[in-house]
């Protein structure tokens, strides 16, 4: 084995039961710093379960999780583990709609989320600088003036990941971006993640296989609780195990 820089996030060993049901079953997890993960697995894979543990939404029955040197997560709520530099982005957007595009990344900027009253008087010169930054990484400088609400689903996406982006998270959670979204869409989400990549680390859970492969270094997947397999995407659709856990899956469905 050679020594392996710090991981940014490791878990090691991690369990939880709802009533007796093992969600997560002594799962094994490590990310690179830097790194665009995917997470794919079957419905019930215990996915988005991971991403709560994670977050401290959920707290383990057993196990380690581990964000950077010496953080253990598990001693900590959402709210401090939120402040350490972890976002995420759950499936439906949460954009306040009667409030503007911009509006809406500056009150993610001021971690706020009241006295919207006072809100225009106390931008600073470098809040709309970022918030433009923002707004141009995220491809909605055009609608900075549009109510959230008018955007469509795909924009709204965006905007929460813009929204995000304005805490400048290290670590980036996103569970399922290219759900509901047209093809165009899909591409351009690929596009933004990837460009996230390497100045934040990013985990992407995903179950549509064409964006999984166009974003895709190493993919992880989740059967059960646990990892069941890990590699590019070629490797993962080669897996039997994976073919077996997916193929059994639409043999029942049918
Ligand atoms: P995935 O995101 O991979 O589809 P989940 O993590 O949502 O899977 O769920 C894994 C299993 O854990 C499912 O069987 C689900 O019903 C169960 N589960 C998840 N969260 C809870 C909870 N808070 N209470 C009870 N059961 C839960
Ligand atoms: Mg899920």
């Amino acid at each position: 084995m050679t020594s392996h820089k710090q991981f940014i996030l490791s878990l090691e060993g991690v369990s939880k039961s709802f009533d007796g049901f093992k969600a997560i079953n002594d799962l094994n997890f490590y990310m690179d710093e830097g790194e665009l993960r995917v997470i794919i697995g079957p419905n019930g894979a215990g996915k988005s379960t991971m991403l709560d543990i994670i977050t401290g939404r959920t707290r383990p029955d057993k196990g380690k999780v581990e964000f950077g040197a010496n953080t253990d997560l598990t001693e900590l709520n959402e709210y401090e583990i939120n402040r350490l530099g972890i976002g995420r982005k759950f499936q439906t957007p949460s954009v306040y709609i009667d409030h503007t595009v911009f509006e809406n990344i500056l009150l993610s900027l001021q971690g706020s989320r009241s006295v919207w009253s006072t809100i225009f008087s106390r931008v600073t010169a470098s809040q709309r600088e970022r918030i433009h930054e923002v707004l141009k990484t995220i491809g909605l400088t055009d609608r900075a003036t549009w109510k959230a609400g008018a955007l469509s689903h795909g924009q709204k996406q965006w905007l929460e990941i813009g929204m995000l982006l304005a805490q400048n998270p290290k670590l980036l959670l996103v569970d399922e971006p290219a759900a509901g979204m047209t093809d165009e869409e899909t591409a351009k989400t690929g596009e933004l993640l990837m460009s996230l990549a390497g100045k934040h680390s990013i985990i992407v859970i995903e179950h549509d296989m064409v964006f999984v492969r166009q974003i895709a270094r190493t993919v992880s997947v989740l059967h059960q609780g646990s990892l069941l397999c890990e590699g590019t995407v070629d490797q993962v659709q080669s897996d039997e195990r994976v073919i077996e856990v997916y193929l059994g899956r639409k043999k029942k469905a049918q």
